[in-house]
């Protein structure tokens, strides 16, 4: 028999460490149109208490949090972080220290380039249950709504997503490239879809040529693919930087390489929901 003689203690602080954490759901929020979230992702977003939203969720994604919800912008506005990565994972684990369910709200898909997967590791490395909800990724909902098939028989057999974000303190030095296999990013019967770099797209369409892609491979930047006010600009290797340039192409944006894009002007003649784009 063991005898308990300790007297009764109310320590919050220890009931807090012992109380069972909150489970958090990482949320793909699409590419902007509110009507390309998962069913799943509906439901969550519905069902939500705490969210952390990144800067590329849709307001009109947002609307579909309960009024009471509390709703917190971690995101990145004009190149500033509301938060940086670490106090977003510290905040996070916070909350679901607590007990309380957090909804982790990301642009896209949570696992492209979207840091989900560091999140997901400090949740794991404190035992704290979470769960992933897909998102469709920029790139699909770009091809899907401009007409530009990611992959084609004749045209390409492999899709590459690849970063143009250049590394911190790289960022301003004009000659900085961003650090990737340019070999494998420039081979031929491919699609190669690049993230965050409209700000390196000159020195990304040298690489790419000095990899040994033809100068006049098609070559485009899409801007806010999916929301009303999206633009395609269509060029080559050679042409779209100084194209970019002209119509300021802006991010969020992708770049987008290969023969593929070729197909977009005979697809869009009778694509539905395109004429809201501009195309230059
Ligand atoms: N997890 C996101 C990507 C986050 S990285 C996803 O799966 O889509 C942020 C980059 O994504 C932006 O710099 C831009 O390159 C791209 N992006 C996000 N939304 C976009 C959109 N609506 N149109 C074009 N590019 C977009």
């Amino acid at each position: 028999m063991s005898v308990i003689d300790e007297p009764l203690r109310f320590d919050a602080g220890a009931l807090a460490a012992t109380r069972v954490p909150g489970k958090v759901t990482l949320v793909g929020a699409g590419p902007g149109d509110p009507d390309l979230l998962t069913v799943k992702a509906e439901r969550a977003l519905r069902r939500a208490q705490v969210v952390l939203y990144d800067a590329l969720v849709g307001l009109e994604v947002l609307a579909l949090v309960p009024e009471a919800a509390r709703k917190l912008f971690v995101g990145k506005r004009c190149g500033h972080h509301a938060l940086t990565q670490a106090a977003i994972i510290e905040l996070m684990l916070r909350l679901a220290r607590s007990g309380q369910p957090v909804l982790r709200l990301k642009g896209g898909d949570p696992f492209i380039f979207g840091r989900g997967g560091e999140e997901v590791q400090a949740l794991a490395a404190e035992g704290i249950p979470f769960e992933v909800v897909p998102g469709i990724s920029a790139a699909q909902g770009a091809a899907a709504s401009l007409g530009i098939p990611l992959t084609h028989r004749d045209h390409a057999s492999a899709l590459v997503f690849a970063t143009g974000h250049l590394r911190r303190g790289a960022q301003d030095a004009d000659e900085a490239v961003p650090d990737l296999d340019w070999a494998l990013l420039a081979r031929p019967n491919q699609t190669t879809v690049i993230y965050m770099g409209t700000g390196a797209l000159p020195r990304i369409c040298a690489q790419l040529i000095a990899h040994g892609l033809a100068g006049d491979t098609p070559a485009a930047t899409v801007e806010r693919a999916t929301r009303p006010d999206a633009r395609l600009v269509k060029g080559t290797l050679l042409s779209l930087p100084a194209l970019a340039q002209v119509h300021a192409v802006q991010a969020p944006a992708l770049i987008v390489v290969g023969s593929v894009i070729g197909l977009q002007a005979e697809l869009a003649t009778t694509l539905r929901g395109l004429p809201q784009v501009a195309m230059v």
